[in-house]
């Protein structure tokens, strides 16, 4: 391997690279664009656009790309090469100032939500500076938002750095409260954890539902699973060594920061952490980390699955969501902090998210919705469907506390009064070993779990800046009315607690107890996509989100409809997926067994002999795969039947109340055939195979 020097972000357009070939002046400006969200002085983005072309040529770039994220949760790129002719039948590579800047996307065929008719079809792109070009198979990918002509978000960007502006402004108002004047931009911080698992190609291109759904639809449970605890952190498979180190020096290339790898909790599932950084910048590098897992994967002969629950019966995957707000000038704003005055700063922040987290719920939910997640939430391995905040017992304590004004044993025997004590410091281990919780606070930052593997961090970073902005909002509102500011802080933030503390539970979340008990509390439950997605435009929520200018009514609408509409057809693929399997192999195999079996009980009987197992197990065979057909016809009936040009909401409705049942079903047949057929009759790879192969 290369030096890291060499190594590290050698295919990105970065700040050392820009401080090289950018003149002083040209950098000052870009500088002041990234830092502030100033525009770009077209003339500036010339200069840049240049110097990016000369340094992407050098690079063996031919083409460049305005690189964007549709709504779709994969990323989009049209490649385009950087010749222009000139007199003589010769070309010259240009790249103007003009096409860094913005782009048009002829896109019509990637989902608007009914935001972009079919007669203003083009939208355009727009480079967002403050996440660096990048080179990715000899093309200069410019990160962008994508908007149509009428400026309605058509992308995950583009709510995304709006919602980061939302929180900056709001944050900077409190900060200034507290008199830190030199404040001018807060941003979120973002470390996304990202699971997947890892399967032999050969064996992938075998399954059906593999190769369509990214998931098995049938399977009975391997005899071994993750039950011996012995994959977690385990020694890592050779193979999958081979390819993390790949993965490592790719990721590096690109500037993300790859951090943390290792064996997950299911056999075949494993984890890269990278080092957290500014959240919009986050999203771009957790989509690359996506795309280079499966390119990597493929070089090795592996499949990377990136889906929520591959395999039943062992862990799904998710990506953990670490989450914090950085100032300008350095300071983490859900760190404890060592005096009284950052202590209250603190607890003013802290009770901000507890705030935001209990008043949107639902939006939290409905921002981690998808078919595939829906499999994994609620299992007794991911978080609940139920959101719910731990802060651990020590933090808690300290709350109970203010808000009965008594005094917290742990630290004096004094009464706690805000801005008079300091907070000890939690030490971050202790936080943070309750892994049920789906947001927990884990030392100096909350960690939402609820996200699903393939998913972009996006939407649940765009609900969580907007709804912690909102809170915000509200304290500064009453803040700067307050004579007494100190006395003032002291009541909201306890107020705030009493208010908002039914929202912790520091127990175990997979317990049937905390079922009931969040019923008593009245936390909302929203089990499906179906039952969440709508929440999106709730009255409250649109007001919320109009508030901070981050999404309007009409993106709102149609973010909302894009996810029940996809929710419906991945179900439609699925169910078509489990039809044709069982049709064309399934039936097939089972049927030719049962007849060798009928065979052997034939030969047997006229041996004179009687061998009841034989017997047995013909019936068995027999009467399974008649309830495996009845099955199918069900299916497919029901299947035939769904609502065509209704609403996105009745169409994903009617998936989530009719279609999947009987694909469960059916499931449940497939399975107990594939538990009593010959193992080389089964048409395709078995979970034993599947999840222990990759050595
Ligand atoms: P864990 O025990 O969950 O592995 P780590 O401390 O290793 O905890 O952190 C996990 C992730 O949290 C990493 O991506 C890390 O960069 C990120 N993280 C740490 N501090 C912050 C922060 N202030 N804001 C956002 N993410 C953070
Ligand atoms: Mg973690």
């Amino acid at each position: 391997m290369a030096v890291m020097d060499d190594l590290f972000g050698v295919n990105v357009f970065n700040d050392s690279v820009m401080r090289q070939r950018l003149p002083r002046e040209t950098y000052r400006a870009l500088h002041k664009t990234i830092d502030d969200g100033r525009r770009l002085d077209p003339q500036v983005a010339s200069v840049v656009a240049n110097a990016m072309k000369d340094w992407a040529l050098e690079r063996g770039a031919t083409h460049y790309t305005h690189w964007f994220q549709p709504l779709n949760s994969v990323t989009a790129e049209k490649h385009d090469a950087f010749i222009s002719p000139v007199p003589g039948g010769k070309v010259i590579q240009e790249f103007s100032g003009k096409e860094l800047v913005r782009g048009e996307a002829d896109a019509s065929s990637l989902p608007s939500g009914g935001l972009r008719s079919t007669f203003e079809a083009r939208g355009y792109t727009t480079w967002d500076p403050t996440s660096y070009a990048f080179i990715k198979d000899h093309v200069l990918c410019i990160p962008t938002a994508y908007c149509s002509y009428s400026g309605e978000a058509l992308d995950k960007k583009t709510p995304l750095l709006r919602s980061m502006e939302a929180l900056s402004k709001q944050a900077v108002r409190i900060l200034h409260l507290f008199g830190r004047l030199d404040a001018t931009r807060v941003t979120p911080t973002v470390g996304p954890e990202q699971e997947y698992f890892l399967v032999d190609k050969d064996l992938f291109d075998r399954r059906s539902d593999l190769i369509f759904a990214g998931r098995t639809l049938f399977g009975s449970k391997a005899p071994k699973g993750q039950e011996l605890g012995d994959h977690f952190f385990g020694t890592i498979q050779t193979r999958v060594q081979a390819f993390m180190a790949e993965l490592n020096e790719e990721l590096w290339k690109l500037g993300v920061l790859a951090k943390t790898e290792h064996n997950e909790t299911a056999p075949a599932q494993h984890e890269m952490a990278p080092i957290h950084t500014i959240v919009n910048v986050a999203c771009d590098h957790n989509q690359l980390t996506m795309e280079m897992m499966k390119k990597v994967a493929r070089r090795h002969n592996l499949v990377c699955l990136l889906a929520e629950k591959p395999f039943e019966g062992v862990n799904g995957s998710g990506k953990h969501n670490n989450w914090s707000m950085m100032t300008n000038t350095g300071y983490n704003l859900l760190e404890p902090g060592d005096s009284p005055h950052e202590s209250a700063q603190f607890l003013l922040f802290l009770t901000s998210v507890i705030k935001a987290v209990d008043d949107y719920q639902d939006l939290l939910r409905a921002s981690v919705a998808s078919a595939g997640n829906d499999q994994r939430l609620g299992g007794c391995e991911a978080p609940p469907a139920v959101i719910s905040i731990f802060l651990g017992d020590e933090l808690t304590e300290i709350l109970e506390a203010l808000e009965a004004g008594s005094s917290y044993s742990g630290r004096e025997k004094s009464d706690m009064t805000i801005g008079v004590h300091m907070l000890p410091k939690f030490p971050k281990d202790t936080t943070d070993r309750n892994r049920t919780s789906p947001f927990a606070f884990t030392g100096n930052k909350f960690e939402f779990r609820s996200l699903g593997s393939s998913a972009s961090i996006s939407d649940a970073n765009v609900v969580l800046n907007t709804i912690v902005a909102e809170s915000l909002r509200q304290f500064a509102d009453e803040l700067e009315q307050a004579e007494d500011f100190r006395s003032a802080l002291h009541d909201l933030i306890v107020r705030t607690i009493r208010e908002h503390k039914q929202i912790i539970f520091n127990g175990n979340n997979y317990s049937d107890e905390w079922r009931k008990e969040a019923a008593q509390r009245g936390l909302l439950f929203l089990n499906s996509t179906v039952d969440a997605l709508p929440c999106y435009t709730a009255e409250k929520n649109i007001r919320m989100f109009e508030t901070h200018r981050v999404l309007s009514a009409v993106e709102l609408r149609s973010r909302r409809d894009i996810g029940l509409d996809s929710y419906a057809k991945i179900i439609n693929i699925e169910a078509e997926t489990m039809l044709m399997m069982t049709r064309r192999q399934i039936l097939p195999a089972v049927l030719r067994y049962t007849g060798s079996v009928a065979d052997t009980v034939n030969q047997v009987r006229s041996a004179s002999c009687s061998l009841s197992s034989a017997g047995n197990l013909l019936a068995d065979l027999c009467s399974e795969t008649d309830l495996l057909s009845a099955s199918a016809d069900r299916l497919e009936k029901m299947l035939s039947g769904k609502p065509s040009d209704d609403s996105a909401e009745s169409f994903a409705r009617y998936m989530h109340d009719m279609i999947l049942p009987l694909m469960t079903e059916l499931r449940v047949h497939a399975d107990a055939l594939e538990r009593i057929t010959d193992k080389g009759s089964w048409p395709f790879p078995t979970y034993d195979v599947l999840l222990f192969s990759v050595q």
